[in-house]
């Protein structure tokens, strides 16, 4: 009987210590180590999904674009250059355009005197917009490509935006009097969808 309690104690024990020594096994995995570091070499698992579609930066300028805050700052920025008319239609106005986490921002509001603008940026900033007046060629010229966030180029008859390491300059809305003009809210799909 004695011994069968004592065996019993000890199988016990057995089991107390290894369910005490399998909390510290299971940490380690779950901390990086040179172990688990092989699990995440592309050359030794094949990767789960295709390499996904970098967006189209059109489609991002244009939602970007679309957004109330940034159409109200285009608006904005228009009026401020007398709809295109101030300093004899060369005077700029424009300002930067950022993304902290998921909510836009307006900032570094900026004016010139003549087309000679620099928007100030940070790593925040995710497009810039200006001003082009009616004294000056409506589409962006050559430093506005150079930029490195999408530039948007207001003018009385488009809305034109570059590409970021292209020369691509597109016009994505249309001028102040048109139904798609960029100072109009934009068409959602859902709108479409119920008209
Ligand atoms: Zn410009």
């Amino acid at each position: 009987m004695h011994r069968r309690a004592l065996a019993l104690a000890i199988f016990t024990a057995f089991l107390f210590a290894s369910a005490v020594a399998l909390p510290p096994r299971r940490t380690h995995y779950d901390e990086p180590s040179i172990d688990s570091e092989g699990f995440y070499e592309p050359s030794e698992s094949p990767r789960p999904q295709p390499e996904a579609v970098p967006p189209d930066p059109l489609v991002l300028a244009r939602q970007l674009a679309c957004e109330p805050l940034v159409t109200r700052s285009f608006v904005q920025a228009w009026k401020a250059t007398l709809n295109g008319t101030r300093g004899h239609g060369l005077a700029e106005t424009g300002f930067a355009i950022e993304k902290y986490k998921s909510s836009i921002s307006i900032q570094g509001w900026i004016g010139a005197a003549v087309n000679d603008l620099l928007i100030p940026t940070d790593d925040y900033t995710v497009a810039i917009a200006h001003v082009h007046g009616r004294g000056a060629d409506e589409r962006p010229a050559d430093i506005d490509v150079r930029s490195r966030v999408p530039n948007f180029v207001i003018s009385q008859n488009a809305l034109y935006v570059t590409v970021p390491g292209t020369s691509r300059v597109e016009r994505i809305r249309g001028g102040v009097d048109e139904s798609d003009g960029w100072n109009r809210p934009c068409s959602t799909g859902l709108a479409i969808a119920t008209r």
